[in-house]
């Protein structure tokens, strides 16, 4: 029997969701959703779910990751409940139901938590910083470290056994029955979405936004793979020289359009933006743009002179890798490719 949960629709207002009790179940915003599909329908099921607090079904659906906010659903509701922001809402939400530490809920559902936490690790960092402030090398050595060790940790602690969560219950807990092979016949949708997130085609028309996405992906990870594997700040080399100028400019050029979108408010998904999604787009940015000055105050020979920019460099690293990779809006990137994943094996039982 479905469990019902009274304060759900309370519990997911401090998650962005608003006024989506004042749907009255037209299905308009199931009718112009192109991505939601017989098999897949969203958004008005998740709206009714909400409404009625079926928190277990909502746990277990992977449908608010089908969804790529477009915002075409808000824009033809005619209640203005928002069906969009419900579903951004649900995604929140869902990233606080995987993570097993509980830290995502916090950071979505308190500022002040959130500020603590960024607070934190700001006097972490200014602590090495004072500590190894006659000695750039080694702060860059330990800098290097960081990175590396960071990534492993995060994923390892606490990214992979929030994924299996995840599985659990979307597929363990409800009982489907996926033969193991399907695991593996479908393992090339998860890596094709997490690269090219190419879903986006299907909901958007605007196809520059895609291409924006796809850039910051490719970007992003480039950028990681210069500065972590081949140690971008030390690197002899014109070739990864060029290389992390190139991506470091593509990563703080394409969050400053998402930025200046978010203070514009010009598109449907920009209107009711939380601190997450400023945190995201304005971290990135810097870290984007840190990276490059380092670079840039390495190559003139002048790094020597201002370590005060690596340090801030270092700084935001901190807090992009132990707060915002970990458990705030990056996560969605790994759940959404997941669920896509997911969605396409159990898309081949019989009985989804
Ligand atoms: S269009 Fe609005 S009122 Fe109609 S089902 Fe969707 S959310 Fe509810
Ligand atoms: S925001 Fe776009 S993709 Fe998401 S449910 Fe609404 S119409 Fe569909």
């Amino acid at each position: 029997m479905a469990v019902v949960n009274p304060s759900f629709g309370e519990e997911l207002k401090k998650y962005g969701a608003v006024d989506f009790n004042a749907c009255y179940n037209c299905g308009n915003c199931t009718a112009v959703c192109s991505l939601s599909t017989e098999k897949d329908s969203f958004p008005r099921e998740m709206i009714r779910f909400s409404v009625v607090g079926l928190e277990d079904d909502i746990k277990s659906s992977l449908k608010p990751w089908l969804c790529y906010y477009c915002g075409e659903c808000t824009t033809h509701c005619p209640r203005t409940a928002y069906p969009g922001e419900l579903m951004m809402s649900l995604r929140r939400w869902l990233t606080s139901v995987y993570d097993w530490t509980g830290l995502s809920g916090l950071l979505y559902r308190s500022l002040p938590f959130s500020i603590l936490a960024f607070a934190l690790t700001t006097l972490a960092a200014l602590a090495l910083s004072l500590g190894l402030k006659t000695d750039l090398p080694a702060a860059m050595h330990y800098g290097h470290m960081f990175e590396a060790l960071a990534i492993t940790g995060v994923f390892a602690a606490i990214l992979v056994p929030n994924i299996v969560r995840m599985w659990w219950l979307v597929i363990i807990r409800p009982g489907k029955k996926v033969p193991v092979a399907n695991y593996f016949t479908g393992i090339g949708e998860l890596f094709v979405h997490m690269f090219t997130q190419k879903r986006i085609l299907g909901c958007d028309e605007n196809r520059l936004r895609w291409f924006e996405h796809f850039l910051l992906v490719i970007g992003y990870l480039g950028l990681l793979f210069t500065t972590v594997v081949l140690d971008w700040f030390s690197n002899t080399s014109l070739l990864v020289t060029g290389f992390g100028y190139l991506l470091s400019i593509l990563v703080f050029s394409i969050t400053m359009i998402f930025i200046s979108e978010r203070f514009r408010k010009n598109k449907e998904s920009n209107r009711l933006s939380r601190p997450s999604d400023w945190f995201f787009v304005i971290w990135l940015f810097l870290m984007g743009v840190s990276a490059f000055l380092v670079r840039v105050f390495l190559d003139l020979g002048i790094l020597a002179n201002n370590q005060w920019i690596y340090f801030l460099h270092l700084t935001i690293l901190v807090q992009w890798a132990l707060i915002i990779v970990p458990f705030g809006k990056w996560t969605h990137f790994l759940y959404r490719s997941f669920a896509i994943y997911f969605n396409r094996i159990l898309a081949e039982i019989p009985d989804k």
